[in-house]
């Protein structure tokens, strides 16, 4: 196993949730480094970068000048922050957050309580808003849509928690970019200017396809692989937030860029290079932890009726995304166990009518039947 990152495997979901709101929370290393190879037999290359790849003689060579000989395998590269251009080479501090060094770097800038501008407010920029803010950070979050995480919130969502993170302090603007800064903050492309003393910037994520192009894969959007990974070339895979794969929910390829789909097409994934048949097609699923909010999305909520079960006010209810008679998607706030028993009917397809669902009496167990 080759990772161009210094260390062994480890939880990406902390780095925005667990270790920014304790200053000595470790890492969530998978397994201890030695159990690696004493347990499982896996060599693993860290700090291994792959630049190379040959599909004729099936090497891969890293940036270190060694190759290494392959009969099958597996790109789980992931992706990397989009950059923002207006920021590169700037006076003030930017950083982003996606590794270890990143998340360590940015847990002490929040606990030197300082001035951030938080540029995107999707689930990166939300989360650090929150350890930023319970810290007593100034947090002021840019946000090109017009209210928050608008790919995966219904409004009602949205406007629940940018209601939780103003009540903690935090600023919003909507509808404007980052487009210079200063020493002193930033501008932003509506005119104003913000004081701030760094910037964090969480405006999505690109995937990582060098070794998809070394073989000559298309990887426009990310890397087209089949129910059991298998991108087109012979013997190569692909599995995590690089790969595009059909989303029942979402009647088309998207990348899954969860910790869920991370872990579970892998293991598929892994299953069929090994010579068995899985095939793989989870729902979509993440959940992200705000103050007192645990919200969870599963399958599409976009372009669908919504049907809300529960009380919008008292902060526990969901959010059922339908098209047509299918369940295509649904989002739970503080609702865990309902979440649970609409993915497995999300996954088993099952189409309970929709004056059941309506109703806040009817148990889901009963579409499961
Ligand atoms: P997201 O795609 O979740 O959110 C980015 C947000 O920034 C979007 O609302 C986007 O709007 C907005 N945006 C894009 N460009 C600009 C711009 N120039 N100026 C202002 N706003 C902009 O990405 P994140 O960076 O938050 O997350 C990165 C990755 O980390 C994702 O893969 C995510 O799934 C993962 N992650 C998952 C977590 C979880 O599951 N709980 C927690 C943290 C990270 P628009 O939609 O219009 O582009």
């Amino acid at each position: 196993m080759l990772g161009e990152e210094p260390h062994p495997p480890y939880e990406r979901p902390q780095l925005s949730k667990a270790m920014l709101h304790a200053p000595d929370a470790p890492v969530a290393y998978i397994k201890q480094a030695s159990d690696w190879s004493d347990i499982l037999a896996v060599r693993l290359e860290t700090g291994s970068a792959v630049i190379d790849c040959d599909a004729d003689r099936r090497i891969v060579a890293t940036a270190d000048g060694r190759s290494f000989a392959f009969d099958r395998l597996l790109i789980a590269t992931g992706t990397l922050p989009r950059r923002l251009a207006a920021l590169e080479n700037s006076a003030i501090e930017i950083q982003y957050l996606r590794n270890v060094e990143d998340a360590l770097r940015f847990r002490k800038s929040i606990h030197d309580k300082s001035r951030i501008v938080i540029v995107g407010g999707g689930v990166i920029g939300l989360e650090a808003a929150c350890a930023a803010a319970k810290n007593g950070c100034r947090i002021t979050v840019v946000e090109s849509e017009q209210r928050l995480l608008a790919r995966a919130f219904p409004a009602v969502v949205s406007d629940l928690v940018a209601a939780r993170h103003r009540s903690h302090g935090v600023e919003f603007i909507f509808g404007a970019t980052v487009s210079g800064s200063s020493s002193d903050g930033v501008r932003l492309s509506n005119g104003a200017d913000i004081a701030a003393d760094l910037v964090l910037v969480g405006i999505g994520v690109e995937p990582v396809a060098t070794v998809a192009e070394r073989l000559g894969l298309p990887s426009a959007g990310g890397i087209s692989v089949d129910a059991y990974g298998r991108t087109a070339a012979s013997g190569v895979y692909c599995a995590g937030d690089a790969a595009l794969q059909f989303s029942r929910c979402h009647d088309r390829a998207i990348r899954v860029e969860t910790w869920a789909n991370a872990q579970n097409q892998a293991i598929a994934v892994a299953g069929n290079m090994i010579g068995e048949t899985r095939e793989y097609g989870d729902p979509p699923w993440f959940w992200t932890d705000q103050y007192d909010l645990n919200i969870q999305v599963a399958g599409d909520m976009l372009e669908a009726d919504h049907i809300i079960r529960g009380d919008t006010n008292c902060g526990k209810f969901s959010v059922i995304a339908m098209r047509g008679a299918d369940i295509v998607g649904a989002l739970s706030v503080n609702s865990a166990k309902e979440m649970a028993m609409l993915r497995r009917v999300i996954a088993a397809d099952k189409r309970p009518a929709r004056a059941d669902l309506e109703s806040s009496a009817y148990d889901l167990r009963a579409a499961l039947k």
